[in-house]
């Protein structure tokens, strides 16, 4: 089923009001016809509009709600990838790899060994140029929500804003066994089965750069309660190294409740 994102206003009462870009999708590439049924989400409340084509004009696609789905694909934790600046335009595969995995936010951080330095006017393009990778996954892998790149933050404004969350991780590769590991994933996973869904969880996990954290910030992080862990005995790249932890965490959170039991 095709999927669109409109804004939370094209949803009056039980029609859908598709504009922009969408409209000369359906119309000329897709060549929908009234009666089709698409997917409809508004890119912040989770939800997933399910709508039946009721017109298709030359600037509007009228489509009429059949039923709102609750349960939609997002995880539920919300997990912020704290991803210290890579070289080159890796940012933009891991941006779109995180968002299939179920990210909810990823913030950019100037690390002490980040090679890349971006002023404001280089950030600012980045930034808008990572939002349109994270809308582009967001739409092929059927998010309900689009991810928001955030503008670059400094270790320290990083660490503060994790502060606010209920649980964060830095993967270190310096970190030993991976009983802190198990312990992080177990209290995430605790998180999400005593939400009562009127608060999501919020969980942070810090990835560093090429060159890694520097002891300060590992210290750092550590005043601030977020926890080392390891991902394993072998040294992942930076673009490997945030969709490793994101994937286990995934796994662990999906949601399991509505598949059939199987036969023993
Ligand atoms: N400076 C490190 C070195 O060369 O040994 C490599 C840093 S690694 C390329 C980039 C980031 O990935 C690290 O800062 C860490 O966040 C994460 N990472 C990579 N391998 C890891 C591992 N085995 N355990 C935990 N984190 C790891």
């Amino acid at each position: 089923m095709q999927h669109f994102f409109v804004e939370p206003s094209q949803i009056q009462g039980n029609r859908i009001h598709i504009t922009g870009a969408d409209v000369n999708h359906i119309r000329n590439v897709l060549r929908m016809h009234p009666g089709e049924e698409i997917s409809v989400s508004n890119g912040t409340d989770g939800r997933d509009y399910r709508c039946e084509i009721d017109t298709i004009g030359e600037d509007e696609v009228l489509c009429r709600l059949m039923f709102i789905k609750e349960d939609g694909v997002e995880l539920p934790v919300r997990i912020t990838l704290f991803q210290g600046l890579p070289k080159a335009d890796k940012m933009e595969l891991i941006i779109q790899k995180a968002v299939e995995l179920g990210v909810y936010e990823i913030v950019p951080v100037a690390t002490s060994r980040c090679v890349v330095k971006l002023d404001e006017k280089k950030a600012k393009s980045k930034v808008e140029r990572w939002q349109t990778i994270s809308e582009a996954a967001a739409k092929q892998s059927k998010r309900a929500v689009i991810p928001q790149v955030q503008a670059p933050m400094s270790m320290k404004a990083a660490l503060d804003y994790a502060a606010q969350m209920d649980k964060a991780a830095i993967p270190y590769e310096l970190a030993e066994g991976m009983q802190a590991t198990d312990r992080f994933v177990e209290e995430v996973r605790k998180l999400a089965a005593q939400s009562n869904g009127d608060t999501i969880p919020q969980v942070g996990i810090f990835i560093g750069p090429e060159g890694g954290f520097t002891e300060e910030e590992i210290a750092l992080a550590q005043e601030k309660a977020v926890a080392p862990v390891s991902l394993g005995r072998r040294i992942l790249r930076t673009e490997t190294a945030g969709l490793a932890i994101l994937s286990v965490l995934m796994f662990q959170l999906e949601e399991r409740s509505a598949e059939p039991e199987e036969e023993q």
